[in-house]
């Protein structure tokens, strides 16, 4: 019979394998991944650079979990080449195989902006975990590392860092830190919370180039002045891996174009992950990569069985103690939202809603722990809260109060 295949083997290509295996049991899927290790979980390579966690801990799935789901894995084994009307593809060392449906879960890469020096040694970025292996190897023998980058994934690197003791500059190209997530008033008390780790933020900062002679030695600001490092992590973004769609012909904007089947734009290739690209959209986290895994793979076992139209945007940064969660559209310079405040340096307590015709559809919390899950059901549920504006920040007003039902039974 021939084969259903996936390419990559990141959480989207294996969380499509499991609905596959699922839906179809006895069918046979086999994931080709470029990458020598089992899936491991991203989000935990700062902890092992900074040591706190083994490889083996942060893998996703043993080997047994494959067998006993009849998914065969072929690791180090990356596709070369896709041919779309014939159903075949290419293997890197040569190798046809011919596929029934297939889906493209290619992920994304880091990517280096184009300045002078980025090719000097002790110059990173960090996807994978032999990435964060090299890191780790030089940030052990080194003092001084910058970080390029003021957004989650850098905040993240800059406290592995420090963590392993070397002195840590951050810098960032905004005026403030996480600009994706987070606005001004909730970037300053990110700042203090970092400052208070002994981490240096340098906003408004942008790289002129990178120096050293073969090896790294520093940074040129383009405002003047240099910051001595032996190490720079450069961690100003991502894109995702298209060429394999590219080179087939598929419609490919910034990702891999897909339908709400995520069908692509060929007959019986699908894309889910940090790879597709949804309504005009890229996600780049991992909670809308398994819910477009999840359908993705429903739909290769029977086809327009479901489909998929968007995830909230959800992210969570945990850092020295704090935990800073940014959910759906909250930062906007709309002046026709309602936006909410509430700031409090000293305790290090940011609370923001943006209300929009009498809905919240986007928030900042830090150190609202207590406070995530009902807001994000507010926004989930689209509940009416134009009747409580002016309680929403109070401390002591139950957010857990409204509901739906409650307020449709209002007069
Ligand atoms: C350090 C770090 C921290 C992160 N933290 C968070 C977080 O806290 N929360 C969150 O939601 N998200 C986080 N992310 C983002 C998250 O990891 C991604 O959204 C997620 O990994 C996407 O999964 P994916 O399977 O679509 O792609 P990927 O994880 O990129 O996997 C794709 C795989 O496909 C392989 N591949 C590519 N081309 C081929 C080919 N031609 N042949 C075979 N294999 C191929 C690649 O080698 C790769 O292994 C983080 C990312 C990084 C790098």
């Amino acid at each position: 019979m021939v084969p259903t295949i996936i390419v990559g083997n990141g959480i989207t290509g294996v969380t499509a394998a499991q609905a596959i295996a699922r839906a179809e049991p006895g069918t046979a899927v086999h994931i080709y991944a470029a990458e020598p290790h089992l899936t491991y979980r991203r989000p935990q390579l700062p902890a092992y650079i900074a040591g706190e966690v083994a490889a083996a801990a942060i893998t996703h799935r043993p080997p047994a979990w494959y067998e006993e789901q009849n998914i065969h894995l072929h690791l180090g084994c990356p596709v070369a080449e896709l041919d779309a009307p014939a159903h075949r593809l290419r293997l890197e060392d040569g190798t046809s195989i011919p596929y029934q449906r297939l889906l493209l879960a290619t992920g994304g890469r880091a990517w280096m902006p184009p300045v002078e020096g980025a090719a000097l040694e002790g110059v990173f970025t960090l996807r994978t975990l032999d990435d964060a292996r090299t890191i780790r190897a030089r940030a052990r023998h080194v003092r001084r590392a910058v970080v390029v980058g003021g957004g989650i994934l850098g905040l993240e690197i800059a406290r592995a860092l420090r963590a392993l003791g070397l002195a840590v500059t951050v810098l960032e190209l905004s005026d403030h830190l996480m600009p994706r997530q987070l606005d001004r008033e909730g970037g300053a008390v990110l700042q203090g919370i970092l400052e208070e780790m002994g981490i240096h933020v340098l906003t408004q900062s942008a790289t002129a180039a990178i120096l050293g002679n073969g090896e790294v030695s520093g940074v040129q600001l383009k405002e003047g002045g240099r910051i001595p490092a032996d190490l720079v992590v450069c961690a100003t973004g991502w894109r995702p891996v298209v060429e394999l769609a590219q080179q087939a012909g598929l419609t490919v904007d910034r990702g891999v174009v897909v339908d709400k089947y995520l069908q692509t734009s060929a007959e019986d290739v699908y894309a889910a992950g940090d790879v597709a690209e949804v309504g005009g959209r890229l996600y780049g986290i991992i909670p809308p990569a398994i819910e477009q895994a999840r359908v993705a793979g429903a739909n290769m076992a029977s086809p327009g069985s479901a489909t998929y139209t968007s995830t909230l945007p959800s992210t969570t940064l945990k850092v020295a103690g704090a935990e800073l969660t940014s959910l759906g559209k909250c930062v906007v310079d709309d002046t026709q939202l309602l936006q909410l405040r509430h700031v409090d340096l000293e305790r290090r307590h940011y609370r923001k809603f943006v209300v929009e015709e009498g809905r919240i559809v986007g928030a900042i919390l830090l150190n609202e722990r207590a406070r995530t899950p009902a807001v994000r059901r507010l926004i989930r549920e689209g509940v009416d809260v134009s009747a409580h504006t002016s309680q929403l920040l109070d401390d002591d007003f139950d957010l857990t109060s409204l509901s739906t039902k409650q307020v449709a039974a209002l007069p």
